[in-house]
């Protein structure tokens, strides 16, 4: 293949590429794979693409697996980038779209990750893998580790939503639940792998989860003739997908592929838990661990993420912003998606919503600019953020549960 090393992203450390690594040794942040892009570029055409398969695997060259064997793969990746113009009216915007990653397997766009991180770690002889997770990360490494026969060992807050345990307990991973949030999973994960002789795949902490999240770039560039969007509204955890994405533009770049333009990047977070938001607005590099982190949107609920400098650093370079919106404004933005788009978005991909509108109250994106929201996952693995809700919007005596079978026909 066409990986040259992988790279430190903050000290630039380089490290051999055919070996298991995890951070940097040197300074703990996070490695990227660097390929040898001039060599690609020569004879890789974007026309070329057109004909490949309909999964992240059509960008094969820029993908870090050597043996086709090892791919390990269930169809992730190449979702729809959806015009939606019942919600652009509603908001005065000719071009807002939707990338809609919930047509992924498992159900979010966490596929991409652990299909790359997955087949990488087969290629290169590991048998067991573990992970923290707030409950989709978890979903997709069980069905991965499934698919290419690794065991799995997923650590997950206790309150992780129901239909996250459930899927990995029937792909047959193994399960611990904490008391706690998903840094005290990640500990939980440093403290046991060396004794138990786990591959640790955190977010960041192993370079090729932001490999497969990456696509999403190389997809928006494909979906969109080869030009990038104004904006890209995106729901910030750990941050691997803006992360990936801002990689590929470079790469993309170098390819020959695209021109020096960038989107906007713009970085939502919970009100409960938004040290990103945080930190840019205080003007710093780093952010600090965010204290007491509550949010119905689990993937948003990272208090302390390890690649914080590249997601600001990102904003920043890109001219974007960081915005933060309560659980009741992202609830009430995934129910809108739903209404007028017929997507049941995840809460994450809810809060997009809800975000847009306070970069339009603050003029802060013009009528005509082409605006990519991200849903990140399916609203249906979160049943119980939208039953409480649903619950309270039914006037009592009118609730199922309050009506006879008789008086429901
Ligand atoms: C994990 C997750 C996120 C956050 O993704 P990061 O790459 O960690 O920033 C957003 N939405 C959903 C549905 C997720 O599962
Ligand atoms: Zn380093």
């Amino acid at each position: 293949m066409h990986v040259t090393n992988l790279e430190c992203s903050f000290c630039h450390r380089e490290y051999e590429a055919r070996r298991l690594h995890n951070v940097c040794i040197d300074c703990g942040k996070p490695l990227f794979v660097r390929y040898d892009l001039k060599r690609i570029g020569a004879f890789l055409t974007r026309q070329a693409l057109y004909a490949r398969r309909s999964d992240l695997w059509r960008y094969r060259e820029l993908l870090p697996v050597r043996r086709e064997s090892n791919i390990v793969t269930l169809g992730e990746g190449w979702t729809p980038l959806h015009h939606a113009k019942n919600l652009g009216a509603a908001l005065g915007l000719s071009e807002l779209y939707v990338k809609d990653e919930s047509l992924n397997p498992t159900q979010s766009f966490k596929a991409r990750g652990m299909s790359v991180a997955v087949s990488m770690a087969k290629e290169l002889g590991v048998k067991k893998i573990a992970a923290p997770s707030a409950g989709n990360a978890a979903g997709a490494l069980a069905a991965y580790c499934a698919q290419g026969g690794l065991q799995a060992f997923l650590f997950m807050p206790r309150d992780t939503p129901r239909a996250n345990l459930i899927e990995c307990e029937v792909a047959g991973a193994h399960i611990t639940l904490v008391d706690g949030l998903i840094t005290d999973c990640g500990a939980e994960v440093g403290r046991r792998k060396e004794e138990e002789g786990w591959f640790d795949v955190s977010t960041l902490k192993e370079p090729y989860r932001v490999e497969g999240k990456k696509t999403l770039g190389y997809e928006i560039a494909e979906q969109s003739e080869w030009t990038l969007p104004d904006v890209i509204i995106y729901p910030t955890g750990g941050g691997t997908g803006l992360v990936g994405m801002w990689k590929a533009f470079d790469e993309m770049q170098q390819l020959g592929w695209i021109g020096e333009k960038r989107p906007r990047m713009v970085s939502v977070q919970a009100a409960g838990c938004a040290p990103i938001v945080r930190a840019f607005e205080k003007g710093e590099r780093f952010a600090d661990e965010f204290p007491n982190a509550t949010t119905i949107a689990s993937g948003l609920r990272v208090p302390k993420a390890i690649g914080d400098f590249l997601i600001l650093d990102a904003i920043r370079e890109s001219d974007g912003t960081a915005v933060a919106v309560t659980d009741e404004e992202l609830i009430a933005g995934a129910r809108e998606l739903a209404r007028r788009e017929g997507i049941f978005a995840a809460p994450e991909g809810g809060a997009c919503v809800p975000a847009l509108r306070k970069l339009i109250e603050r003029g802060k994106v013009k009528s005509d600019e082409r605006i990519v929201l991200f849903n990140t996952g399916s609203g249906i693995k979160y049943l119980d953020a939208f039953d409480s809700e649903a619950k309270e919007r039914t006037p009592r005596n009118q609730r199922p549960s309050a009506l006879g079978p008789a008086l429901l026909t």
